[in-house]
């Protein structure tokens, strides 16, 4: 399992700085998750102000 960004992220960047291990980074338009990086802690999941981070 691991955690994605839908496409309604705002892009607001304030999930980046709630991952521990620096997998979230802006990418096209909106913030990514990096799966080979992701540790799946949830931690970013429950700060989005829209609700785009989902797990699989
Ligand atoms: S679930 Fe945890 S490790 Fe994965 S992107 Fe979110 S904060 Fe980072
Ligand atoms: S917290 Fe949500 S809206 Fe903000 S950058 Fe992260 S995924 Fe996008």
């Amino acid at each position: 399992m691991a955690y994605k960004i839908n496409d309604t992220c705002i892009a607001c960047g304030s999930c980046e700085s709630q991952c521990p291990v620096g997998a979230i980074s802006m990418g096209d338009g909106k913030f990514e998750i990096d799966e080979s990086k992701c540790v799946s802690c949830g931690s970013c999941a429950g700060g989005c102000p829209v609700g785009a981070i989902e797990s699989d």
